[in-house]
């Protein structure tokens, strides 16, 4: 039962990008995502990681510079084959495809913002190839303040500030203090961030600001990487802004147009999270079906029992299922974005709960079809059972997500 991509229409450049990024996942980032999941937080991110290696070879590939328009250096990808490219990148390693997802998004809501000013200093930047990799964030979650920050764009959800991340306006600067929680994906590496703040101390939490801004300004720090059960690949950790001035054109959105930019990153990286969850889905699947072609149990091969050959039917049909939901919620909701169109959210947090929830299952069933072994390091199926249960709470929890993806219907 080998999973077999259902879209017809795929041109012929698009199965050779997806084709390059299945070799890119097979010889360079599946072992060295392993190699990093089995190190220290520190060594992932220490100078001489593979981490640094793996993320060049993908830039010099075009695979962080998907989104990006070819004016600016970027790869102008469509949609469909954007989604095309995380699967298979996310087949291969989940933390690595996020570290390189996440460092593509401050240049891209530079130029999202439409100032000029702000394109310049953080796009062309990221694109040209002059220079080193820059690695990015979006650090939304706080410490006290981690769903809460999700609900900005539903009223009924609001609650008291203040954040622990405040933002007073100073003439023509704002000052940032507070802390961001150790859960922002690339915390500890990142050059530049999108960072979402709170301007209304006294008041609530949706009223808040969006702002970018590279990481080295005086007063910025950060904690030490987190420790975590999953996704070790993708270094996780606190920012913390002591009195951080940025001038007045980093904050890119405030007041009334906050709730509506909150709702419009979740609905692009839920639907992001849909598509890179089909990869880590597959990559479960497919290694539990190797498997039991291998593994002798009463006298012939565990593939050929009934009981066996039962649970690998309901991973192939999940698996076969999660990339067809996520790739169309994914090709509308990007292409909406990209357009000014109604991008529903709703949509983009089914995908997520849906994909998740079907990853998690197909990556416990490859566990126990392993017996034993699904409890080794020997054999990846248990680094894939723990990166699908980060991925159930990662951009919003499953419950939670569903409570605002219902407010919505
Ligand atoms: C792998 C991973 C990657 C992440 N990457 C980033 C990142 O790049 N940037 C970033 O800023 N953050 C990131 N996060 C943080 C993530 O967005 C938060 O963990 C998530 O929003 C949940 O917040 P919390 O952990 O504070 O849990 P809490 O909000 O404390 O939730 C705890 C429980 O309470 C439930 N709950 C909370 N509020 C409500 C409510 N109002 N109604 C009903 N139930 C509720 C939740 O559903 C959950 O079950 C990441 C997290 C993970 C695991």
């Amino acid at each position: 039962m080998p999973c077999l991509d259902y879209d017809l229409t795929l041109t012929d450049e698009q199965r050779a990008i997806r084709d390059s990024a299945h070799r890119f996942a097979a010889e360079v980032m599946r072992p060295a995502g392993i190699e990093l999941d089995r190190l220290s937080p520190e060594e992932v991110v220490a100078p001489g990681s593979r981490l640094y290696d793996v993320v060049r070879q993908a830039r010099d590939l075009g695979f962080m510079s998907l989104a990006g328009p070819a004016e600016v250096g970027g790869l102008g990808a469509s949609p469909r084959t954007q989604h095309l490219v995380l699967e298979e990148l996310a087949w291969g390693s989940l933390g690595l495809t996020a570290v390189m997802f996440l460092s593509e998004w401050p240049p891209l809501a530079a130029l999202g913002s439409g100032n000029p000013a702000l394109a310049e200093e953080f796009a062309g930047p990221y694109y040209g190839k002059a220079g080193g990799v820059r690695l990015g964030a979006w650090a939304i979650t706080e410490p006290n303040h981690g769903s809460d920050t999700l609900g900005a764009m539903r009223p009924e959800m609001a609650v008291a500030g203040p954040g622990d991340l405040v933002a007073r306006r100073d003439g023509d600067h704002w000052v940032l203090s507070g802390q961001k929680s150790a859960w922002v994906s690339n915390g500890p590496i990142a050059n530049q961030a999108v960072v979402n703040v709170n301007v209304d101390p006294k008041g609530r939490l949706d009223r808040g600001g969006v702002c970018i801004l590279p990481l080295d300004l005086p007063g910025i720090s950060r904690g030490r990487p987190l420790n975590k059960h999953g996704l070790r690949s993708l270094p996780q950790g606190e920012i913390f802004f002591d009195e951080v001035r940025i001038p007045r054109r980093y904050m890119m959105a405030e007041d009334a147009a906050y709730p509506r930019h909150v709702n419009s990153t979740l609905t692009a990286f839920n639907a992001g999270v849909g598509a890179i969850t089909a990869g880590l889905a597959r990559a479960a699947y497919e290694t539990a079906l190797a498997y039991t072609k291998e593994r002798i149990q009463g006298g012939r091969p565990i593939f050929e029992h009934q009981a066996v050959r039962a649970r690998l039917f309901r991973m192939f049909s999940l698996v076969q299922a999660t990339r067809a939901f996520s790739r169309e919620v994914f090709v509308y909701n990007q292409t909406q974005l990209a357009t000014g169109g109604p991008a529903p959210i709703e949509h983009s947090i089914a995908s997520k709960v849906f994909c998740t929830d079907a990853a998690l299952e197909v990556a416990t069933l490859a566990v126990q079809l392993h017996g034993g072994n699904g409890m080794t390091k020997e054999y990846p199926a248990e680094m894939f059972l723990r990166d699908a249960t980060a991925l159930t709470i990662a951009d919003g929890e499953n419950a939670f997500l569903s409570q605002l993806g219902a407010a919505e219907l």
